[in-house]
Parts: structure tokens; C-alpha cells; sequence
């Protein structure tokens, strides 16, 4: 009968190899010699973030391998491969290279980025390893105190002379050292003491079994104790679940890295990401205070065309547009008993107590500031997007947010220049107390909204000459 944990290590590897996304497909050492030639080699960057104020603590980066003929692959086809043919160093300096590179024009770009290269044990048996680090991140102008490297547990205690000075000479010029896959070796504390690391990654086998599988939930109790002790910052891996979020930030760890969080990305895409993060983290804070009074709303969210190229031409003019407009807009609101919110630059967002009135309003507003437009020169008309929407929002101050004001500015987005779009609440509440007509624009996935949204575009008719004053 084997060892309970031997039995778990095994179950640990089978589901690893099962949960790839890659192919078992391998270079050959030749394909690997090429292709570090050309621009085989390029990076994936995946965030980790502190438990605590779920703030951007750096990113991992990982390797994917353009092949002409297979398209992009996994470590999985290169690394085990170079360990083995005496590639490693080459590949690791291509990975290495690259990632400062990213780094170095992410700093530029005012972006201060920590970021995690993985490194094999067969990387650490050459003495001007740290210099080589050290100085490749100096040359694209990152310090070594933006530098992590991580290295697999399992294999590093196998010998760990060589790789113990080279990992303390890293340390002492200030590079970040983490223990990888925590857990899948069996490092006892007093190993683990001797070199200096500054974090630990427990393994996601032990993330994702512990809900249900007793010994993994030790493991991962066990492991993050020891993390602790050792003073050292715990990641968990794998993290793909809110319950795996939960339980984990329960035990104690420090940083969470996983799908629930995001998937590795293309190094350009990483700013976007975090924008976008940034703001679902502002709207969870603000979610979370429980004085903050939510209603039902609806909501009227509009904005002008274009507006940046119209202050770029004329700066003056366009002000002074806006002002009549503004002045049209808050007319009307007041009008239908509707409130204008803190509105920035060339964004409204007022707050009707019914969807028919919200409507009514915005189709009233494109109305008039078309009857305006019609006066004037082409290149001197101002004309806004407008969306309405029926949702919970929160006020705070002079502040209106929320997902109702969320998915009110997304329609907005979707209407054309002087048109409006409302979403299948607004219709259903509106449709047969308003004379306009609505054309179902389908389902549509709004940016930072979970759930897709079904999204009417409102026909606006030019107004009756009669009825207009
Ligand atoms: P790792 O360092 O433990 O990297 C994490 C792996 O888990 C990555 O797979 C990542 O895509 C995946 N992952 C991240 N979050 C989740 C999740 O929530 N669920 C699941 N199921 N998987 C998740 P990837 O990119 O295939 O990398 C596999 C391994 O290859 C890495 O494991 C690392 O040991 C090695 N590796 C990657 N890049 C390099 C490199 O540049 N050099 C060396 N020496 N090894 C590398
Ligand atoms: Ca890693
Ligand atoms: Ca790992």
C-alpha cells in the first residue's frame, strides 16, 4: 500500500498533465536551437494580487513558443526538453531578457511593475548567474528589487549546494526569490531556512483540493504556517473559484494568483486589465458599505461625440456648445423631474424615478439639439450618444454609481451620433406608453458587466414643426 502522501503527489502530477491546455507534443533540442535564433520565444504575464485591498502586487510571467507549423505552445514542449539537452541557459536568457524588456517599457510608461521569471535548477549552477541577471534588468532600467525568480521546490533541494550560494549572492543584491510549487517536494523547515527566500507558492493541487480532500486541506494549512513562520509573503496558485478565494484568504494567505483573477495575457494587454480591475475594485469597496443607500433607478447616461477631436479643432467653440447644449439637457431633465449627477467634462448622468419619463426625456434632448445642429455648419455640430437603463444604483454625495449607471453608459456607447439605446427593462416598462418605435439590436456582452444585456435602439423622429417652441 503506498504512503498517503506519496498516493497524493501521484494524483498531483496525473491531474497536472490533464489540466494543460497544451499539447504533449515536445521540441527537439534542433527546433529549440532555431528557434532561440528567431522570435520564437514570448511571454504571457499573469497578475498576483495582495488578499488584502486585492491591489496589483506583480505578475508572473510564463513561456509560450511560436512554432511556423504548430502555433503557439506550452513550457511543457520546451523546458523539460532544454533541462535536458543543455538549452536551459539559452532559453533562460531569451525568457529573462524579454520579461526586463516588458518591465523596462512598462517603467517608462510610468508603470511600476513587479515581474516573476521562472527559473530551472540547472540555471543556478553558474556563479555569474546573479551578474547576469542584475545587469540584463539594469540595462532596461529596472532595478533588482523589481526582479522575482522563481524556482520549483521539488527539484531544488535534490542538490542544493551550488544553488544555495548562487540564490543567497541573488538575494544579497536584492532580487526576490520564491519557492514554486510548494508542497509537491518535502523540504523540511530547516532546508527551507537556509535559503533566503521572500516568498512561497503553495501548488494549485492543494488550492483546489482542499474543499473537499482532506489531505490537501492539510497540506495547504500546514504549508501556509510554514510560510509564516519563515516571514515570508504566501501566494496561492490556481485560485479559480470566489470559495477558493475565501478559503484561502481565511487561512492566512497573502497574494492570490489564478483565473478567477485572470488568465496570463499578452504583455500590452496588462494596463488594459488593470483598469479595468481597478474599477470592479472601487465598485466592490463601494458595494461593500453598508450605508450607502441602493435604489432602483432609471437612469439617462449621454455623452458628446467625438469630443476630444471637436476641443482639438476648437477648444472655445466647443465649450461654448456644450454650454447650450448642457443647457438644453438640464432643461429637459428638470423638466421630466429627473436629477443631473456630478457630471465630468463632456459625460451626463441624470436619475428619473421611471424609465418612461427617462425616455421620454432623451428622445426630447436628441430632438432639440438636432433642431439646434440644423442651424449650424456640419463641421460645427455637436451631437450625443445617449443610453437609458433600469438598474440598482447608489448615491454618495453628489456621486451616482453602480451597475445601473455602468450598463447605462455602456448603451450609451452602442447608440450612433444623436441616437439613443435602452436596455430590455427600460423597453419593457416603456413600449406601448410611448409613441416611438424600438428596433431589438440582440444580446450583447457589455464591458465589465457579468451578464450580457438585450439592448433596443430607440427610432427617433424628426420633431412635428408645430410642435416645436
Ligand atoms: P507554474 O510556474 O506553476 O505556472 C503556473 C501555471 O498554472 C501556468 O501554466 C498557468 O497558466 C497555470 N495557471 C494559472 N492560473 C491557473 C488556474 O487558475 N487554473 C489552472 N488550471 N491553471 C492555472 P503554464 O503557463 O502552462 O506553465 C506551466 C509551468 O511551466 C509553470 O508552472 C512553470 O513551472 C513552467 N514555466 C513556465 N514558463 C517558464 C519559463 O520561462 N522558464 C521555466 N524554467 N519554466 C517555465
Ligand atoms: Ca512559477
Ligand atoms: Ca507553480
Amino acid at each position: 500500500k503506498k504512503e498517503p502522501f506519496e498516493a497524493l503527489l501521484e494524483k498531483v502530477a496525473a491531474s497536472q498533465t490533464e489540466r494543460s491546455q497544451f499539447t504533449f507534443e515536445q521540441l527537439t533540442p534542433d527546433e529549440i536551437r532555431e528557434g532561440l535564433q528567431g522570435d520564437a520565444v514570448t511571454l504571457v504575464y499573469q497578475p498576483k494580487i495582495a488578499v488584502a485591498g486585492r491591489e496589483l502586487v506583480g505578475v508572473e510571467s510564463l513561456v509560450r513558443w511560436r512554432d511556423p507549423e504548430r502555433g503557439l505552445m506550452g513550457p511543457g514542449a520546451l523546458i523539460p526538453v532544454a533541462e535536458e539537452s543543455g538549452l536551459i541557459n539559452d532559453v533562460t536568457e531569451a525568457v529573462f531578457k524579454a520579461a526586463m524588456a516588458q518591465c523596462g517599457a512598462w517603467r517608462a510608461d510610468g508603470f511600476d511593475l513587479k515581474v516573476a521569471v521562472n527559473v530551472s535548477v540547472e540555471n543556478l549552477d553558474q556563479l555569474d548567474f546573479p551578474e547576469f541577471i542584475v545587469d540584463t534588468a539594469a540595462e532596461e532600467g529596472v532595478p533588482p528589487s523589481s526582479v522575482v525568480l522563481e524556482v520549483t521546490e521539488s527539484r531544488i533541494m535534490a542538490d542544493i549546494v551550488k544553488p544555495l550560494e548562487i540564490l543567497t549572492r541573488l538575494r544579497m543584491k536584492g532580487v526576490g526569490l520564491s519557492i514554486d510549487d510548494f508542497g509537491t517536494g518535502a523540504s523540511s523547515m530547516q532546508q527551507l531556512k537556509r535559503i533566503p527566500f521572500t516568498e512561497i507558492k503553495i501548488d494549485r493541487e492543494f488550492v483546489a483540493g482542499a474543499a473537499d480532500d482532506e489531505e490537501a486541506r492539510a497540506m495547504l494549512v500546514s504549508s501556509i504556517g510554514l510560510g509564516k513562520d519563515l516571514g515570508l509573503s504566501v501566494v496561492a496558485e490556481g485560485v479559480e473559484t470566489q470559495a477558493e478565494w475565501d478559503l484561502v484568504a481565511s487561512l492566512g494567505v497573502n497574494v492570490v494568483q489564478g483565473y478567477l483573477v485572470a488568465k496570463a495575457m499578452p504583455g500590452d494587454a496588462v494596463q488594459a486589465w488593470l483598469e479595468d480591475w481597478s474599477a470592479k475594485t472601487v465598485m466592490r469597496r463601494r458595494m461593500a458599505q453598508p450605508h450607502v443607500p441602493r435604489r432602483l433607478a432609471a437612469i439617462l447616461a449621454a455623452d458628446v461625440v467625438g469630443y476630444s477631436r471637436l476641443m482639438g479643432a476648437d477648444e472655445e467653440g466647443t465649450l461654448e456648445r456644450l454650454n447650450d447644449c448642457r443647457a438644453i439637457i438640464d432643461g429637459l431633465v428638470k423638466e421630466y423631474e429627473g436629477r443631473v449627477f456630478g457630471s465630468a467634462g463632456d459625460s451626463v448622468i441624470a436619475e428619473f424615478a421611471s424609465p418612461v419619463e427617462a425616455v421620454r426625456c432623451a428622445v426630447e434632448i436628441q430632438q432639440k439639439i438636432d433642431k439646434v445642429n440644423a442651424e449650424l455648419p456640419k463641421d460645427r455640430c455637436m451631437r450625443f450618444r445617449i443610453g437609458v437603463n433600469l438598474g440598482d444604483v447608489m448615491v454618495e454625495g453628489t456621486n451616482l454609481f453602480g451597475d445601473g449607471v455602468n450598463v447605462a453608459a455602456r448603451l450609451q456607447e452602442i447608440a450612433k451620433p444623436g441616437g439613443l439605446c435602452v436596455s430590455a427593462d427600460t423597453y419593457h416598462h416603456v413600449r406601448g406608453k410611448l409613441s416611438v418605435k424600438f428596433e431589438d439590436l440582440g444580446e450583447k456582452a457589455l464591458k465589465n458587466i457579468a451578464e450580457p444585456i438585450r439592448v433596443y435602439r430607440v427610432e427617433i423622429e424628426a420633431p412635428k414643426a408645430d410642435a416645436t417652441t
